[in-house]
């Protein structure tokens, strides 16, 4: 098996709230279109259904206080101090399940490092990973659990180097944070900058402390950057950096709430420019866990992920959206009818204000970013 993907029908049990939003059901779509597009089958052996994590493996990362609090939530109602770790109304609210979402969420994430540190597969998928905001004694950010630090310390506990790629619209803190001061691991985050979105960090300065310094680096995008901007800094930064590092994983963060649509941030990111940016990673990475991400118009999530999906397996998805699963889904605001969006560039004054952004972040990294030891 070359591909795996992680799912559960379970994933969909979960729901944080009517106004919240993320949506879990986004990735019951997600597979749903896969399967529509003939990318999987019920039966197909790739499909792989995770379990959920023990406690023990949250604690590698997250502080007995904190997970002793998400475990008294899981009925839904919040407890005492539930506020002190970021519980409640919200960003990151108290419901039904929380814990068990988080086991869940956690176990895939794990079950994909295996999978591939095994060697049983080059790359699997989780798309309900990627919870790259939740930090060791709270919750932030819609994210409890942060699935891709405790999926990495599991690899770099059995002696792996890892490289972390984050393309969500959002600076990858938490991880960034769990990994500042350590050269076993290298954090590569490109979002929008913190200056016009949350959570406010994620600056080119912070490239790590002490051992780790230059293992963090951080490429803070203007708001509105279009995909030739994006692929670029992309280009730039992250295949000199694999080259000089030689991770034995590559763990990537597929978020895309970076997409024109998307409606919690402020970039142009279009099918293009992702799938330009995942074939690249998919070229780099010598064994590559992918997690999803961030993501607020379902309707790109699925096509997105179905489309990352594809190029995971070395084969093309159809171009069009099949008929009767818009049909089926009438309610999730299917722009069109094709898969990819049409291409997207920005012009004018502001391009060129974005380009010489991303020219002096791009120098910066390569100046100040980890060398060859
Ligand atoms: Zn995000």
């Amino acid at each position: 098996m070359k591909a795996a993907f992680l799912y559960s029908d379970e994933f969909s049990r979960f729901n944080y709230g009517t106004s919240h939003p993320l949506k879990p059901i986004r990735l019951k779509l997600t597979y749903e279109l896969i399967k529509a597009c003939g990318l999987l089958t019920p039966s197909d052996p790739r499909l792989i259904e995770p379990h959920p994590a023990l406690v023990e493996d949250l604690r590698t990362f997250h502080s007995p206080d904190y997970l002793d609090m998400l475990k008294a939530s899981n009925s839904g109602r919040s407890p005492a101090g539930a506020a002190l770790f970021g519980l409640g109304p919200g960003d990151n609210p108290v419901f039904a399940g929380v814990f068990d979402w988080s086991l869940l969420v956690a176990g895939a994430s794990l079950k994909a490092a295996d999978l591939v540190d095994s060697g049983e597969a080059e790359v699997a998928f989780n798309i309900s990973g990627g919870l790259h905001h939740a930090m060791a004694d709270h919750a932030s950010g819609f994210c409890y659990i942060n699935d891709p630090v405790i999926a990495i310390k599991t690899l770099v506990k059995r002696g792996r180097r890892v490289a972390y790629v984050d393309i969500d619209a959002h600076h990858g803190d938490g991880v960034q944070e769990a990994f500042f001061g350590s050269d076993r691991v290298l954090t590569i985050s490109l979002h929008e900058t913190g200056q016009a979105l949350f959570p406010g960090s994620g600056f080119e300065y912070e490239l790590g402390a002490g051992a780790g310094t230059g293992y963090s680096v951080n490429i803070p995008l203007p708001p509105e950057t279009d995909d030739e901007l994006f692929v670029h800094a992309f280009t730039e930064v992250v295949p000199p950096l694999l080259d000089v590092f030689r991770p034995d994983i590559v763990v990537s963060q597929l978020g895309v709430d970076t997409f024109r649509s998307d409606p919690l941030a402020h970039l142009n990111i279009t099918t293009n420019g992702f799938c330009h940016v995942v074939t690249m990673l998919k070229a780099m990475a010598p064994k590559w866990v992918a997690l999803g991400g961030g993501g607020y118009d379902i309707a790109n999530v699925a096509r997105a992920w179905t489309l990352a999906w594809a190029i995971m397996n070395d084969t093309d998805a159809p171009a069009e959206i099949p008929d009767f699963f818009r049909q089926q889904h009438p309610h999730v605001g299917f722009a069109g009818t094709k898969l990819q969006d049409q291409p997207f560039e920005m012009g004018g004054r502001r391009k060129e204000e974005m380009r010489k952004e991303v020219a002096r972040l791009v120098d910066y990294s390569k100046r100040h970013g980890m060398r060859r030891p």
